[in-house]
């Protein structure tokens, strides 16, 4: 889950529908969740519900989500606690990436892997056909997952056989196209040079939550 920086709000909204150009203006036509780029019917989600007595019209209770993980959350969750939030702390150093297949890091202690893992269950992150949580037919995040999982590779195959710069930010454009920023900083671990172009290409992504080699760090003000 990429780690994102909303900013200040821009405005008062009447409706919190109106947002969606302004928040997709700061962090991208991707979902907050799953990382999917979703040019068309994205929506702007409450983190806490408003059922559950989240702000309807506050721009701190709004992110954006694709329709399967606004779905899943519901209303679930009663309020930001036992969960990680990509715009308060550095959602990427919460899951390893490998494929499709999206999972809690066992690096985190015990209370952290608790709450990676409860915030993959809430939007069922890790619905993945081989896995034992299975996604429903209409269920495509991990298809998008598995397309993000295979290009990043096919570029990283490129980027080693003719490295330039040329090449790096060619990199940066289909990524950003393709979306699944984590994905991709996972195929391009070792290469802090394509790291840094990813953090750069892809719109309102939380530059506190990375050193200047690319490599994630604890987000200030957040729980990770
Ligand atoms: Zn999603």
């Amino acid at each position: 889950m990429r780690p994102v920086d909303k900013g200040d709000a821009p405005k008062q909204y009447s409706d919190y529908k109106k947002a969606r150009n302004d928040l997709a203006g700061r962090i991208g036509w991707y979902c907050s969740y799953c990382e999917m780029p979703v040019k068309n019917m994205i929506e702007v989600e409450h983190v806490v519900p408003i059922k559950n007595g989240g702000a309807e019209l506050d721009w701190e209770n709004f992110l954006l989500s694709c329709k399967y993980c606004n779905t899943l959350k519901s209303d679930r969750n009663t309020s930001r606690n036992g969960y990680f939030w990509s715009d308060k702390d550095n959602t990427f150093l919460a899951f390893t990436y490998q494929s499709a297949i999206i999972k809690a890091n066992g690096q985190l202690n015990s209370s952290q892997v608790r709450i990676a893992q409860s915030t993959i269950d809430l939007m069922g992150l890790d619905r993945y056909p081989g896995g034992s949580n299975k996604p429903t037919n209409a269920d495509t995040r991990w298809i998008s997952r598995h397309e993000s999982w295979s290009v990043a590779n096919t570029s990283l195959a490129d980027w080693n056989s003719s490295p330039s710069e040329s090449m790096r930010r060619q990199i940066g454009r289909t990524a950003s196209g393709t979306g699944h920023f984590s994905i991709w900083m996972e195929v391009f671990k070792n290469e802090p040079e394509v790291r840094k172009e990813l953090i750069s290409s892809f719109t309102g992504i939380c530059r506190n939550c990375f050193n200047a080699e690319g490599n994630p760090i604890p987000r200030p003000n957040g729980d990770l």
